[in-house]
């Protein structure tokens, strides 16, 4: 009983006294539910895979975003983690697909170019069934570092960069605008290339 307690007191917003009340209840239930919820846990650490196109977390090859014959392909939306494509999703206003980076160029951690699905997305790009693509880091330093580098890597190809609206203030996360100004922004997305001072 210990050990499920402290297990349990160890995931984000359950202190000891929830997880111990979780735990009461479980033992009051069939040893049935015990194991499907275990079960189901183990099977959606394992068997949680990355889709081989865009990098979002998928149970399947290709995730259900990429395989969707409704989507926009032609246009690519470049976030820095999984929980963005969520919060883009949930605005509602996006029909793009995805292409998720793993993080934001950031010597200061030793995360470089070639730690970041960068190459991935050249890639798609370069395989010439993509018009647009388009930035959607946050308006941090490492963001913009990021932007700059994926530009300056797509220069060459014959598409439209675009960059969200940032009515999103300097130094927000995505993850902190709310769906609204998230989806105006995106509306509102400018070209890249305006956005450097020549
Ligand atoms: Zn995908």
């Amino acid at each position: 009983m210990e050990g499920a307690v402290s297990e349990i007191s160890r995931l984000p917003g359950i202190g000891r006294k929830t997880a111990l009340r979780l735990a009461l209840h479980l033992l009051r239930e069939d040893v049935a539910t015990s194991v499907s919820l275990g079960e189901a846990i183990i099977n959606m650490r394992k068997g949680i895979r990355y889709c081989k196109v865009c990098h979002n977390i998928s149970e399947t090859e290709t995730c259900p975003i990429c395989a969707d014959g409704r989507r926009d392909k032609s246009t690519v939306c470049v976030v820095e983690n999984v929980k963005d494509v969520l919060i883009f999703e949930n605005t509602g206003s996006y029909r793009g697909l995805y292409h998720v980076l793993g993080g934001v160029i950031s010597p200061i951690d030793g995360i470089g170019p070639d730690k970041l699905q960068i190459d991935s997305l050249v890639e798609r790009v370069a395989s010439g069934n993509i018009n647009e693509v388009i930035l959607a880091l946050g308006a941090t330093m490492e963001g913009d570092t990021t932007d700059y580098y994926i530009y300056k890597r797509l220069e060459r190809y014959d598409i439209k960069v675009t960059q969200l609206a940032r009515g999103v203030s300097v130094g927000n996360e995505i993850e902190y605008t709310d769906e609204i100004t998230l989806g105006r922004s995106l509306l509102n997305r400018t070209l890249f290339s305006d956005t450097i001072i020549k």
